[in-house]
Parts: structure tokens; C-alpha cells; sequence
């Protein structure tokens, strides 16, 4: 690291930027603005393994747009941001030395709550003061407990003692005047560090889906609001409708505080309190996911339940490939992996029914479809990714019992019923008819040809006979425990 001087008289503090790379609502930028001193928002590279999931190629996408929007705001309110790489500790240690920084401003962030902790001693011996504030979640998971002080293990307890702290606090609005620092003038250079995809750019179809950054969060979350809050419920559901908030990946980067999100949707006109409280309850899944990562920082490597363990997967690498690629001859398993590849996203429901299918009908280890997952998904996040693929597995906490097998035909036919979904990314199945766009496999000849569908041509036959699969997957887990 080459060596910064400051040149500003009043030492500055500085703001470490993570996960919450936003100016509104952002308790740490706050309290370090207060302070009345020059303010250094340093983001730091770190090399993979220093964070609970590696950086995937889709987030890489994601957070080098999101540096740069957070960059022009912090611009904008007379600040900068310093970009620097190397170990967290030695960055914020050689930063305060260089600067004569006494504090180290940052929000929590749960996934490494240990390193923090050993961060902030190791800052503290060297005279730095760290102050750490709260605003990722809703609640922090130390203030949710059962009533014998232990941290929930099934959902519904949660949600209740979640919602009986009352609500979350109300966002605050974002600091209008920053100090900046000379020392931002070090920053390296955001194109140097490479996270964008070149050859090819398999990202070029995800400007036309996202805008990272915090104006396009709040912008997404005021859309969803006045479109999709009313019909929340029963809407979020099926995958064909844009009812959902999206939000995920804006949460996952901290562009959007879920407070933020919370707060939005109360006292919104015609909307019934119960799709208010359906979307808060969506929220605190994830409050309750880093729940189970904080009591269970192994989550996305170890079984929860260690009966798992001896749970005998099997690994077809072709078979693997197919299903990655949206080609396992199933419609609704297909359409789900394409959208994932041209969005870097997936709907709720279909991430169930495609993860079920890779468990369960092709029994390939659950970890092998969490590492994709996190590859390729815009909002991979640390504690949502690993709980729901354990949720699927039936390894998890409060997980969906292993014998829960997801029918992909059945699930296609009740939550796609004219196709809609399956038609819009799998373009080959286009003209074929409703009876058939979910089991292309089972159309007679005449039908196929009226549609222009050739099975192993056009369109895959199944990998695997869903049914023989199961019986399988069930035999299987028979030895389990
Ligand atoms: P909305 O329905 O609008 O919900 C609002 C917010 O609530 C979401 O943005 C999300 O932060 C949270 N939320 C909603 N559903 C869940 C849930 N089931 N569990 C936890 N939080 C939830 N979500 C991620 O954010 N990152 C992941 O890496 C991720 N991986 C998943 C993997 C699998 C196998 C499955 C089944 C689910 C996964 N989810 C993940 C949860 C869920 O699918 C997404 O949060 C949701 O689809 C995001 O869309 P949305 O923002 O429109 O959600």
C-alpha cells in the first residue's frame, strides 16, 4: 500500500463502508457527520475468504455500480469515496495512522461478527476508537430471543417477538453536507479492480432489468409500493407477475435499509394491513436467516442438522451442467435457471421448485446449488442464500421436511397455468399448448411439430423421471439419522 498524507487540520474519522452502501438511513455515516470532522468512507477490497461467501461473478456486476453511484452521491454532498485493497485490519489501521483518524465509523453486518470483533481490538490497542451502529436488519439478532434468552430456532416464534419490539426505528435521511479528505484523492481505480465480466459480458441483459445504486433502490421500492404492495399476497406467488418488490439485491448491498422498506409501507391508500404484514413478515425471513448464521456461521458449508451428514449424495457432473444451464427437460426448472442467467435473478417460488429439483430429483449435494446460487445471483446474500437452500434440503432450522419433494409439473401447471412464465424465457416452447407447455415430454408428435418443438433437439426429454426420482431421493434419505 503506498503511503497517503493528510493535510487537513481537524483529524478526521472515518466510515467503513460494507454492505450498506447507501447515505440515507445509514447510522454510522450519520454519527460520523455529526462529529463535525472531515469524513473518510473508505470500501475496502478484500481478498476471497475474508467474508462468509466469496464475491460471485453477478454481485462483482453489481457492487462495481454500486461504488460508482455510491461515489457520485457522497460527490454530490461535498465527500469522496477511497477505495482501497488488502487485508480489512491492515487497510483501517494504516488509513488511521496515515490520517491521524481517533474513530473507525461502520454498521454491522453479522456475517463475520468474530473478525469484527477482533478488527476493533486490534484498532483499539493502536488508539483507535471503533463505534458500531445497527441498521442492517430490522432488529439485531441479540434483541430477539426466546424467553429463555436463546436465539429462535423456528420462524413463527420469531416473527412474533420481532414484531412485539415494536417497529423499527423511523430511517433517517441522509447527511446533506459531507467533509470530505485529501486522502480520498489515494483511492485506486474502481476499473482496476476488474469486476466487471468482458469476454464474453454475459452482464450486457442486466441494465435493462436493474439500476444498482441507492436512487434505483428507492425508486424500485416506490414502484412496488404503488403496484405491487396491494396484491402482495396472493401475487407474490406466481412467477409471471412483477408483484414481488425486487428489492433483494438493493437489501443484500445495503442501498436500501429494510427499516426503509418497512417504513414505506405503512399508511399506503386501499392497501389491506394484511399485505402490509405479509411483505414485513417476507422481511423478517431475512432478519431471521442471519439469525441462524450468526448462531451458525458454517451455514453455507455445514449441515444444521448433522444427521445430513451421512446423507449419500450423488454427483453427475452432465447432469449438473443441464440443470445450470436451464436444460433438464423440465419447463418451469428451465425457465427459472435462464432467468437466473439473463437477470442475475430468480422468483421466489421457482428458486424453491429449481433448488428441489437439483436436491432432491437429481440428489446432488445442496452446497453445489448454494455455490451457484451465489455466483450468479445479483442478491446472493450470506445468510438468505445458505438458510433457504438448507430450508430446501430439509437440513436446516425450521426447514421443509426432506419428504416435502416439489412436483415440477404440478407446481408448474398451479403457479404458471397459461405458461406465461415458462414462455417468456424459454422461447422454443413458445407456440406449444397450455395441456402441454409443462410436460412438452408427454405431447403427442402432432402437437409438438404444430408448435416446432423437436424433443432432443429444440427442447431436452427429461433428465430423470420425476417419480422414479423420487422414489430415489426417498429411499435415500431413509438412512438418514
Ligand atoms: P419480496 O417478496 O419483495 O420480499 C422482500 C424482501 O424480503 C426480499 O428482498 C428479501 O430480502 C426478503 N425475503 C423475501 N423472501 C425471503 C425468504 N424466503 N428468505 C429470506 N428473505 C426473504 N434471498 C436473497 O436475498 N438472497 C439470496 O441469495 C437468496 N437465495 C435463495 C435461494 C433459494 C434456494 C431460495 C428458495 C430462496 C432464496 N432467497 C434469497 C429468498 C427469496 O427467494 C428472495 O429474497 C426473493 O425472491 C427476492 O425477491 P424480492 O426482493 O422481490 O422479494
Amino acid at each position: 500500500m503506498e503511503t497517503i498524507l493528510a493535510d487537513d487540520t481537524s483529524s478526521p474519522v472515518i466510515v467503513w463502508f460494507r454492505r450498506d452502501l447507501r447515505l440515507a438511513d445509514n447510522a454510522a455515516l450519520s454519527a460520523a457527520v455529526e462529529t463535525g470532522r472531515p469524513v473518510i468512507a473508505l470500501f475496502i477490497r478484500e481478498a476471497a475468504g475474508a467474508s462468509s461467501m466469496p464475491l460471485g461473478a453477478a454481485q462483482a456486476w453489481w457492487l462495481h455500480h454500486s461504488l460508482l453511484a455510491l461515489k457520485a452521491s457522497l460527490q454530490q454532498a461535498g465527500g469522496d469515496l477511497l477505495l482501497l485493497s488488502g487485508p480489512a485490519e491492515d487497510v483501517l489501521a494504516h488509513v488511521a495512522a496515515e490520517a491521524g483518524v481517533e474513530t473507525v465509523y461502520f454498521n454491522r453486518c453479522y456475517e463475520r461478527d468474530e473478525r469484527d470483533r477482533g478488527i476493533a481490538r486490534a484498532l483499539k490497542q493502536a488508539g483507535v476508537a471503533v463505534q458500531a451502529f445497527h441498521g442492517q436488519l430490522l432488529s439485531e439478532p441479540s434483541a430477539v430471543r426466546t424467553g429463555a434468552g436463546k436465539p429462535f430456532r423456528v420462524f413463527t416464534p420469531f416473527w412474533k417477538a420481532l414484531q412485539a419490539l415494536g417497529e423499527p426505528r423511523e430511517p433517517m435521511a441522509a447527511p446533506k453536507a459531507i467533509a470530505g479528505h485529501s486522502l480520498s484523492a489515494a483511492s485506486e481505480n474502481l476499473d482496476d479492480w476488474n469486476l466487471l465480466p468482458v469476454r464474453p459480458n454475459w452482464a450486457a441483459p442486466f441494465v435493462d432489468v436493474w439500476t444498482p445504486g441507492e436512487a434505483g433502490a428507492r425508486e424500485r421500492l416506490e414502484t412496488f409500493i404503488e403496484e405491487g404492495l396491494g396484491n402482495y399476497k396472493a401475487g407474490r406467488d406466481i412467477p409471471a407477475l412483477e408483484v414481488t418488490s425486487r428489492l433483494s439485491p438493493h437489501l443484500a448491498h445495503g442501498e436500501i435499509s429494510p427499516a426503509q422498506a418497512w417504513h414505506a409501507a405503512t399508511g399506503v391508500p386501499d392497501v389491506d394491513p394484511a399485505q402490509v404484514t405479509h411483505f414485513r413478515r417476507e422481511l423478517a425471513w431475512r432478519d431471521f436467516s442471519y439469525t441462524l448464521l450468526v448462531e451458525f456461521p458454517e451455514l453455507a458449508t455445514r449441515n444444521w442438522n448433522p444427521s445430513f451428514d451421512d446423507f449419500q449424495w450423488t454427483f453427475d457432473e452432465r447432469q449438473f451442467r443441464a440443470w445450470t444451464k436451464g436444460q433438464t427437460g423440465y419447463p418451469i426448472v428451465d425457465a427459472g435457471m435462464r432467468q437466473l442467467w439473463q437477470e442475475g435473478y430468480m422468483h421466489n417460488r421457482v428458486r424453491m421448485i429449481t433448488a428441489s429439483f437439483l436436491i432432491k430429483d437429481l440428489m446432488i449435494d445442496w452446497r453445489k446449488g448454494e455455490e451457484w446460487f451465489s455466483d450468479t445471483l445479483v442478491d446472493a446474500d450470506p445468510a438468505n442464500n445458505a438458510a433457504s437452500w438448507q430450508w430446501v434440503a430439509g437440513s436446516g432450522a425450521d426447514a421443509s421436511p426432506f419428504f416435502r419433494i416439489f412436483n415440477p409439473l404440478l407446481q408448474g401447471e398451479k403457479f404458471d397455468p397459461g405458461g406465461e412464465y415458462v414462455r417468456r424465457y424459454l422461447p422454443e416452447l413458445d407456440k406449444l399448448d397450455d395441456k402441454y407447455i409443462h410436460r412438452p415430454f408427454a405431447a403427442p408428435e402432432d402437437v409438438l411439430q404444430k408448435a416446432g418443438v423437436v424433443l432432443g433437439e429444440t427442447y431436452p426429454r427429461p433428465l430423470v423421471d420425476h417419480f422414479e426420482a423420487r422414489d430415489r431421493a426417498l429411499a435415500a434419505y431413509k438412512n438418514v439419522g
